[in-house]
């Protein structure tokens, strides 16, 4: 089968990203085959093929927002028939029973395996991936809109949950893309008055479009009186002028797998019971969360299609920002 193979990392806009020939794979007890139909693009591919998340090791296959169709089902695998379609998120997998999973805290677990990082992902003509972690999707959901819910849309609701958005609260976006437009809408869903700071003029559209209220840029005029706010962009630079958009009490959290360095900045900024925190990976009960939502919201997916072979643009578009809401690959 066709794979997009990452051998070595480097800078996307010089990457040279083709497709490789490699083995299919087989699925193991517990997995599932899956023949891929389309796989949406995140920032966390581009950190991976920028060399910028630690832990990973190449060559590998990245892609963890993945639909797919079961072409085989592993032993021991229950609730999975050959022909069904299936979910895959950026959990691969958590061991389940040390004190993190215990808690409920999978993302969290030391021995959690990432797709398209750990295990090769979806951007390939197919995989294979733990049937405890797949998911059903929502019928009438076509595959290309279904993909980007994946991590796009599961890791936005995380984030509002981390930014303790209540119904009714104003709620900051900083960084606009595949997320963010996702979150956007389940925040409207929960009648949350929305304000998006990017500095794109095609990108402050969309998000009007969508129902946001207010949408500039981080240095235009704004008071502090957000009540909580989300940092997509993996700008360290944005956290001060973030922090200062909110009221004493708020929150910002930070949805980044890899942020640039965080500068000093006054106490101030903090101060009056203000929470600054991370978001880290995601649970499967946030992806169960968010597909049961996408069943009955009208979530508005916007996608730009690419081939699976257009990998490399598809990547330095989402870097460039070249695109309103999310990228996702063909095979
Ligand atoms: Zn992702
Ligand atoms: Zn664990």
């Amino acid at each position: 089968m066709q794979a997009v193979r990452l051998t070595a990392p480097g800078p996307i806009d010089t990457l040279r990203l083709g497709l490789s020939e490699v083995p299919a794979p087989r699925p193991g007890a517990g997995q599932l085959l899956l023949r891929v139909e389309a796989c949406a693009v995140c920032h966390t591919d581009l950190h991976l093929a920028e060399g910028e998340l630690a832990r990973a090791h190449y060559p590998v296959t990245p892609g963890h927002q993945v639909v797919g169709t079961v072409e085989a089902v592993g032993k021991n695998v229950t609730g999975w028939n050959p022909g069904e379609r299936a979910g895959v998120a950026w959990l691969h997998s958590a061991c389940g029973e040390c004190a993190f999973c215990r808690r409920g805290e999978t993302n969290l677990c030391p021995q959690a395996r990432f797709t398209g990082m750990d295990v090769d992902g979806g951007f390939a003509e197919g995989m294979v991936c733990q049937a405890d972690f797949a998911f059903h999707l929502p019928a009438g959901l076509p595959d290309v809109q279904a993909a980007p819910l994946l991590c796009a849309g599961i890791i936005g609701l995380r984030s509002l949950h981390k930014a303790e958005l209540g119904a009714g609260e104003r709620l900051g976006l900083v960084g606009y893309g595949a997320s963010a437009h996702l979150a956007l809408q389940v925040a409207r869903s929960w009648d949350c008055d929305v304000h998006v700071f990017t500095r794109s003029a095609e990108h402050r559209r969309h998000a009007l479009e969508l129902g946001a209220s207010w949408a500039g840029g981080i240095e235009d005029p704004h008071p502090p009186d957000l009540d909580r706010a989300v940092l997509f962009a993996p700008v360290g630079d944005l956290v001060p002028p973030a922090l200062r958009l909110l009221r004493p009490g708020g929150t910002l959290a930070i949805n980044a797998i890899h942020l640039s360095p965080l500068p000093a900045m006054p106490y101030e900024l903090l101060y009056g019971e203000r929470t600054l925190r991370s978001v880290a990976n995601a649970t499967y009960q946030d992806g169960v969360d968010l597909l049961e939502l996408a069943g009955v919201l009208p979530l508005q997916v916007t996608t730009s299609t690419y081939s699976l072979r257009d990998a490399g643009r598809a990547l330095a578009d989402v870097k460039h920002s070249r695109l309103d809401g999310a990228a996702v690959l063909l095979p």
